[in-house]
């Protein structure tokens, strides 16, 4: 699982993507750099896992944990918290901010498909922000992510919707004119509709809870939770005590 470098890790990985993320990696915690974006929306998606899923004291898994924007604030949070990642380079850069931050969080290179082998029902709350998008089958990760959390266990998924309007926004504006995200960074044909999402996690056996839009405005450059749905969203699932 801790694979080496260079090793295919799991069938369910873009090598080319995890090289992208690779690459960016060394200014991963930069907050005017290539993910200026997801530093700007960690507080929001913060606040809505925590008042939904009320963080002190859980045993968390984040998976596609990256350098760890959002994994050291669930831990900051209060939660036991463990990031997964098929990258090696995004780890180490976890690992060594862990390090500067004086945090304590567990961080190992898996896909969520492999660590649920190793840990079946093992996390009170499971969250996968940003990753679905960027997955050769994202509803093998939500079959993953099933596994992985307790029943009466939460589940968080971001997400981009697939549209006119998410094509424009996300990849036009963002990537092309406004230089928010590195260009390639996303692929509009990857995009995921709410309708498929859920599709996929009831198939998993979710019991769907909230869907609620992530929406950024351009003129004030400020990002808003709410009801607009057609670009960013989060959805939340709760697995039922059988
Ligand atoms: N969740 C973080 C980072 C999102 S970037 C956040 O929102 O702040 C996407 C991350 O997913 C990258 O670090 C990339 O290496 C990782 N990744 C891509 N495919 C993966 C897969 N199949 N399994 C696990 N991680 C993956």
């Amino acid at each position: 699982m801790d694979g080496r470098s260079g090793e295919k890790i799991h069938e369910n990985v873009d090598a080319a993507e995890i090289a992208r993320f690779a690459a960016m990696a060394p200014i991963w915690w930069d907050r005017k750099g290539v993910f200026k974006a997801l530093h700007d929306i960690n507080g929001l998606r913060l606040d809505y896992v925590n008042a939904r899923a009320g963080l002190t004291g859980k045993r968390v898994l984040d998976v596609g944990c990256g350098g760890g924007i959002f994994t050291e604030a669930l831990s900051l949070a209060g939660a036991d918290v463990t990031g997964i990642d098929a990258g090696e380079q995004p780890l180490a850069v976890a690992r060594l901010h862990m390090r500067q931050s004086g945090l304590r969080l567990h961080y190992l290179r898996a896909t969520a498909e492999q660590y649920a082998a190793t840990r079946p029902q093992g996390f009170d709350v499971v969250t996968c922000l940003e990753l679905l998008e960027h997955v050769p089958k994202p509803s093998s990760v939500v079959g993953a992510c099933s596994r992985l959390v307790k029943p009466g266990g939460d589940v968080f998924f971001a997400t981009l919707n697939r549209n006119l309007k998410s094509f424009l926004f996300a990849i036009v504006a963002a990537e092309y004119i406004l230089g928010m995200v590195r260009r390639g960074t996303h692929s509009w044909r990857r995009f995921i509709k709410p309708a498929e999402l859920n599709r996929w996690a009831a198939a998993a056996g979710f019991v769907f809870e909230d869907l609620t839009g992530l929406h950024y405005n351009p003129f004030l450059r400020r990002y808003s939770l709410g009801g607009n749905t057609h670009v960013n969203y989060l959805m939340h699932f709760r697995k039922p005590v059988p």
